[in-house]
């Protein structure tokens, strides 16, 4: 890891705000307690840089933001902005960096911590020890094919058009990023496609096999998408990395999240890799900007502060960090310290500072 980072944080929105302070602590503590030496750049992004700027991502942020090492960002929207354009909402910012950066890979973990097993809808015996990770093809497939948009036919006629379209360099750079990752775990990967029906799909699955080849430790399997989502529910612990197309990750990935009970839990990364081998990377709770909850002090902070273990993972290599911030929640949450959204009448319910300022307790115990 390099002597001195720089990272970009962007809190944007509603509990985005909130939970930005508390990953602001966890940053304060890595550079008082371990000597790290953290640049830290802050703006506005989305409802708020419309307040303050006119735009939901500058020109000037997006330069700033993407000569730093990595970006957190908390969360955009809300219902203030909800009328504007298409083009000028709160979450074009969040769309124009993920494209300017080509961040191309989405990694969004599901891992039940022991002590919220309870929380999930599934039961104890089907998701206790769970830890996967779907990647998802993040800037192609049908959300970007062309052409797409609403034709008229006739006078009482439309058609609706999307195109499912993925090249072979799309593919294969998605495809190195899941071996990769599958090198560094159990070293198992499904990839889903729907190969039996889609063109695009079989190019997919084709790639996936031919990348392969360079890297015979991995098991590679195959799933049509309908049934990895019957699979993801029946067995989710046959999985390990799963990678997939962008609106099956889509999906997928939200029916993960519900594995684990708690949307206020959830980090994910976002990363790409520019043409001078430079590695982009944004990272983010999976959830909004929660505008029923903003500014009430109970929105959960975890999955902003596993965002940033996340972050020492994968954008500076730091998997001791990534570890001790992980711990350091599971421990908050066997004492039976919650935030509203997951406490129980068995647990004692905690604000977003409140649980802040455990983790910063948790953290000082860890042996480093
Ligand atoms: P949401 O994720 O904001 O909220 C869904 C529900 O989960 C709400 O009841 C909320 O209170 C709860 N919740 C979410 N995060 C929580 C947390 N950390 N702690 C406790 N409870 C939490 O989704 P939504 O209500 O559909 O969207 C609200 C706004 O957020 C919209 O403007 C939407 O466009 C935006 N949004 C932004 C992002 C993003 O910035 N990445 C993602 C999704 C939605």
């Amino acid at each position: 890891m390099k002597k001195k980072i720089s990272i970009s944080l962007l809190p944007g929105d509603g509990i985005g705000k909130e939970i930005s302070l508390e990953a602001k602590k966890v940053f304060t503590w890595l550079t008082k307690k371990l000597k790290m030496e953290i640049d830290l750049y802050e703006d506005l992004v989305g409802g708020a840089a419309i307040d303050a700027y006119g735009t939901p991502l500058s020109d000037q942020t997006l330069n700033k933001i993407k000569k730093t090492d990595a970006i957190i960002l908390g969360a955009v929207g809300g219902p203030k902005w909800e009328n504007l354009d298409f083009e000028q909402r709160p979450e074009r910012g969040l769309l124009r960096i993920r494209k300017e950066l080509d961040l191309f890979a989405n990694f969004r973990p599901a891992i039940v911590f022991d002590s919220l097993v309870q929380s999930s809808t599934l039961k104890t015996e089907v998701i206790e020890g769970l830890d996967i990770l779907i990647i998802r093809e993040l800037t192609g497939g049908i959300y970007f094919g062309q052409p797409r948009g609403i034709e008229k036919i006739d006078h009482n006629n439309s058609k609706g058009i999307n195109t499912l379209v993925y090249t072979t360099h799309e593919i294969r750079r998605i495809a190195e990023v899941a071996f990769e990752t599958a090198m560094s775990r159990s070293k198992r990967l499904c990839s889903v496609d729907k190969a039996n029906v889609l063109e695009s799909t079989e190019l997919w699955r084709k790639i996936m096999i031919e990348t392969s080849e360079k890297f015979p430790e991995v098991k590679l399997s195959h799933m049509y998408v309908d049934n990895a989502a019957m699979q993801l529910v029946r067995n989710p612990k046959q999985f390990d990395v799963i990678v997939t197309t962008n609106m099956f990750g889509d999906i997928l990935s939200d029916c993960a999240s519900m594995l684990t009970g708690s949307l206020g839990m959830l980090p994910s990364a976002s990363i790409g890799i520019s043409k001078d081998g430079r590695k982009n990377a944004m990272y983010e709770p999976v959830h909004g900007s929660a505008p029923d909850i903003a500014g009430k002090g109970i929105a959960n902070p975890l999955a902003m502060i596993l965002s940033i273990g996340m972050m020492f993972k994968y954008s500076f290599s730091n998997e001791n960090i990534f570890k001790i911030i992980n711990n350091s929640v599971n421990s908050i949450l066997e004492k039976g310290f919650r935030t509203k959204d997951i406490s129980s009448d068995k647990t004692i319910e905690i604000s977003t500072s409140e649980m802040g300022d455990k983790v910063l307790e948790e953290l000082n115990n860890e042996k480093i």
